[in-house]
């Protein structure tokens, strides 16, 4: 089995309907973004294409799919447009590499591997033409072949049909699993002809057993900046250069300090970001304030919440109720800013002053 954190339960469904061959030939998992969603397919994957019939996990069928090297394993994933072939098949020894170090991958972290720019994830119509093909020719191994498609919300709505018909005409010993993190996206037809497998969120000690090697207050760190998203906070734990922690907390010194010259320096770097990492970084800032000042400061030690010079928990005690909501407030109207292309530069800008006047009390 890959480890999963809450669902103990419908990894033992799916092996007892394997098992007495009750197995939907189309199943459709969901999760929240970087939680057990994954990691359910896989096992699932596995379960279909071990040697033994029993997930063993040291066959050749199970050493292939752990390496995600199975000739009867289709990997489907969203990609960024501009490839050579405009499929997946553009990004799959990305994809492989990804998803071996991290079986919680998230769409946010996925999407900043293959792409510095701002663009879509999407899986392109030819990708789910060419499906059918691929799954129509014999399994290569003469059992089971499985197609683990990730994130049918980003199929374009022209080939969401195409994906109904491979589902509503099942070929024999053919397994479709999707993993969706935004089922209520998908085709209403989509979601009745597949097994549903909805997952629970994951528990909290999740994040102490995945980072375990990491110190307690960077776990803790992690773990208020990226909850419940644990394939978010395994990325910024393998490569913290690419995340944006060091981003945020820069930003936030800047706006305490309050210091005119500096704080255009920051914005003028916030500007350059791509728009979706700078959404997620202030989408992460908000999370990360709201989560210091309302729920777990007095419970924290002061180490999960120093980030550098600007010390969360310092700053709440002399940051009254007020402050907060208007800390709370002034993220969320640049959020609704850049969501509707109100000029970048100038929404951080006075972002950045509502911060500073929050955070000193003058609100
Ligand atoms: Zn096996």
């Amino acid at each position: 089995m890959f480890q999963t954190y809450n669902n103990a339960v419908i990894v033992s469904q799916l092996k007892h309907a394997v098992d007495t061959k009750k197995l939907h030939h189309a199943n459709l998992i969901s999760s929240g973004p970087g939680e057990d969603g994954l990691p359910l397919g896989l096992t699932l994957a596995r379960l279909l294409l071990c040697d033994t019939n029993t997930d063993c996990g040291t066959c050749k069928g199970c050493t292939r799919v752990n390496k995600l090297e199975h000739p009867d394993l289709n990997l489907t994933f969203p990609v960024v447009s501009g490839g050579a072939t405009g499929t997946s098949d553009d990004y799959v020894k990305e994809f492989r590499s990804a998803l071996v170090s991290n079986r919680f991958l998230d769409p946010d972290s996925w999407q900043q591997l293959i792409s510095t720019k701002n663009q879509q994830l999407q899986i392109p119509v030819k990708e789910i033409q060419n499906l059918q093909h691929k799954l129509s020719l014999t399994a290569a191994e003469g059992r089971n072949r499985v197609l683990l498609l990730w994130m049918p919300e980003q199929i374009k709505s022209t080939a969401s049909n195409k994906l109904l018909k491979l589902i509503e005409e099942p070929l024999p010993n053919t397994y479709i699993i999707l993993v969706s993190h935004r089922k209520n996206r998908l085709l209403p037809t989509i979601i009745s002809r597949c097994a549903p497998w909805h997952c629970r969120p994951l528990r909290g000690d999740s994040f102490n057993t995945e980072l375990s090697s990491e110190q307690s207050a960077t776990i803790k760190l992690l773990e208020m900046v990226y909850a419940p998203n644990l394939g978010a906070a395994i990325t910024a734990k393998q490569s913290p250069e690419a995340t944006q922690i060091e981003g945020f907390a820069q930003w936030m010194r800047t706006c305490y300090k309050g210091n005119p010259t500096e704080i255009t320096g920051a914005v003028n770097e916030l500007a350059a970001l791509p728009k979706e990492s700078l959404k997620t970084l202030i989408y992460r800032a908000q999370h990360f304030l709201e989560r210091g000042f309302y729920h777990n400061v007095q419970a924290t030690e002061s180490g999960a919440t120093d980030l550098g010079a600007i010390n969360v928990q310092k700053l709440s005690g002399s940051v009254l109720p007020r402050g907060a909501q208007a800390i709370t407030s002034a993220l969320g109207s640049c959020l609704k800013d850049l969501e509707r292309n109100v000029h970048v530069k100038t929404s951080i800008t006075h972002t950045s002053y509502e911060l500073h006047k929050a955070f000193r009390g003058l609100g």
